[in-house]
């Protein structure tokens, strides 16, 4: 049986098992050894397949060009001064708590210091977003929301204002919805709407939207456009849009309960992220499973910079 393999597939089920896999670093850099190259290490320097020298913490060498690297480099958890087990943890907390955790939870959980689990947590967002990747497909609702709470650098209810958050939902028949999307615009011009469309749904989609003068001419880009009237004349239940409408209050019901509405719109787009993310694996029957696939993009995604943490990811979506 191959080292940390449990119950035939590679990834923990339970807490326990968690535990139980990853005992301490080592285990956890041949985890990342087995998801980072699947087939065997390919050495960066000359892309020759073998087995690599392993050298010390984490360190490993190639056989043919004697290149030294490391399972961690070019990876979020490049340079990080924190243990891979703590990585790891917050991995399983992030994937396995119901409403994820937010920094000052996982600052509490880990007993590590807010700044570490807050960089932890902003470097998962950043690979978060590499998983959605394939458009939205069939019936796609598209509308606005106002997310409140969010602070701008003051006390809650001080200088608040809202940031516009437009979300994008596949609509199933006869009923439910499928995959989401959605993105932080500066404003509702068309010049911000219709690039998120471009990016996020597959051409030949039927896109519903209200009839905002934003969303005009998407027939122009392949797109079969239904508009909803009713929804342009200022319904107050938003009925007319069930699919943004619902997971709009969950967004805003996660921000404000998980986060405490405590979020600068620098970071929003990066909740919205994790938001996505868990929207779209809510119904996957393994935590463990969505565990592992976190940790595969994070070693499939470039370094985040201390700047990015600290500011903002420079979100390069289109
Ligand atoms: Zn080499």
């Amino acid at each position: 049986m191959e080292l940390g393999l449990v119950a035939g597939h590679d990834y923990p089920d339970t807490y326990r098992e968690f535990v139980e896999m990853f005992p301490d670093n080592t285990a956890c850099e041949a985890y990342l050894m087995r998801i980072r190259w699947p087939k065997g290490f390919i050495c960066p320097a000359c892309k020759t397949c073998s087995t690599p020298w392993n050298e010390s913490r984490g360190r490993i060498a190639c056989p043919s060009c004697r290149h030294q690297t490391s399972i961690s480099a070019g990876t979020i958890f490049d340079k990080t001064r924190t243990e891979l087990t703590t990585w790891f943890e917050a991995a399983w907390h992030v994937t396995t708590a119901k409403n994820g955790m937010s920094a000052k939870t996982l600052e509490r959980t880990l007993g590590v210091n807010y700044r570490v689990a807050w960089t932890m947590l902003q470097r998962f967002r950043v690979s978060m977003v590499n998983v959605e990747r394939n458009a939205l497909t069939g019936e796609v609702e598209v509308d606005e929301t106002l997310v409140g709470g969010v602070q701008q650098g003051g006390k809650r209810g001080r200088g608040v204002s809202k940031s516009i958050v437009v979300i994008a939902v596949e609509i199933q028949q006869p009923k439910g919805f499928g995959r989401v999307r959605m993105r932080h615009v500066a404003d509702a011009s068309g010049a911000s709407l219709l690039p998120f469309i471009l990016d996020v749904v597959a051409p030949n989609a039927v896109v519903l939207t209200d009839g905002w003068g934003g969303y005009n001419c998407l027939f122009k880009h392949g797109y079969i456009h239904k508009i909803n009237v009713l929804a342009s004349s200022g319904d107050p239940a938003h009925v007319s849009m069930p699919g943004v409408h619902r997971v709009a209050s969950l967004l805003k019901r996660w921000i404000l309960g998980t986060h405490q509405g405590a979020i600068v719109p620098a970071h929003l787009q990066s909740y919205l992220e994790e938001f996505t993310f868990r929207f779209n694996r809510r119904t996957s029957n393994s935590r463990g499973l969505v565990f592992r696939r976190l940790l595969e993009q994070a070693v499939a995604t470039k370094p985040v910079t201390e700047t990015d943490v600290t500011h903002g990811y420079e979100w390069n979506i289109s």
